[in-house]
């Protein structure tokens, strides 16, 4: 296959080696021309994990960690790890395990205060958090926005990006305004799962065609996803592997070398301070 002499990036997506494919998804990634990921920890209840307490999310995050060296092994560049508490938690403590959601709250914050001990440490690149993309009760959407917040404060403080999950939308210039006030630039708050354009945060866009194009028209930072979740039960849930370095081939064909170069060098340099260049060791 063609070299495609550019760094490459999943900007989010899972490996689970216990259950799915693993570091074989890495691999197929990397023969398709891919160099690069962020691989972000399964939500801790897919992995049998019903925490206690912030310390219990560990055996969560030091899986991630043993996949994430694994796959960089495989990768002509490297993988990095993504740490943080599913917003989704809140529902499942509040709706199955008879947590209030100041409760919830209090439990996903905790959370996050380590896996954010993991990123001062050097052993993670950035946090990850969010709110319910589905309806919920009152209560519960405001302890997922105070647990949000918490994130973006523990962002501040680190100095690290923030990986959110969000509803379905283009305008979150409420959560730029937040982070402003906590001291974190909003660009180094990234909507995983994102559309062409957004508000507010940097976009971490869903690998489709006619959104990359329209990303890649406006010239806006941007980076690229599939949310591959490596689940042997929903093969069909999301992007696979292979799709980013697909499209990056595409994205050249259709004469957007300046946006490949946005997506994979310099939003990633912008956001999470990576260099996906100096890191990629093809040929040498
Ligand atoms: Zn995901």
């Amino acid at each position: 296959m063609e070299e495609l002499d550019t760094p490459v990036l999943d900007n989010h997506l899972h490996l689970d080696p216990a259950n799915g494919r693993g570091v074989d998804a890495a691999r197929e990634f990397a023969h398709l021309g891919g160099t690069h990921l962020l691989v972000v920890n399964k939500p801790s209840w897919q992995l049998g994990v019903e925490a206690e307490t912030g310390m219990d999310f560990r055996a969560v995050f030091d899986e991630t960690l043993e996949t994430v060296a694994a796959a960089s092994e495989v990768l002509d560049g490297r993988a990095w790890p993504v740490l943080g508490v599913h917003p989704g938690l809140m529902t499942r403590l509040t709706d199955e395990r008879g947590f209030s959601p100041a409760e919830a709250r209090e439990l996903m914050q905790a959370g996050l205060d380590v896996a954010a001990d993991y990123v001062a440490d050097g052993r993670a690149l950035a946090l990850k958090s969010g709110r319910p993309h589905y309806d919920v009760s009152d209560d519960a959407w405001e302890a997922s926005n105070a647990v949000l917040k918490h994130a973006l404060s523990l962002g501040a403080d680190r100095g690290c990006a923030v990986q959110l999950h969000t509803e379905e939308t283009a305008d979150l210039t409420d959560v730029a305004a937040w982070a402003s006030e906590r001291g974190l630039d909003p660009s180094k708050v990234v909507k995983h799962y994102a559309g062409p354009k957004l508000d507010g945060p940097t976009p971490s866009v869903m690998s489709r065609k006619e959104w990359l194009r329209e990303a890649a028209e406006r010239g806006d930072p941007f980076l690229m996803e599939t949310d591959f979740v490596d689940d042997p039960d929903r093969p069909g849930a999301v992007l696979g592997p292979k799709t980013v370095p697909r499209r990056v081939r595409w994205l050249r064909s259709e004469g957007y070398d300046d946006a490949v170069r946005v997506a994979h060098v310099e939003t990633p340099e912008s956001v999470y301070g990576i260099d996906t260049e100096a890191t990629l060791s093809r040929g040498t």
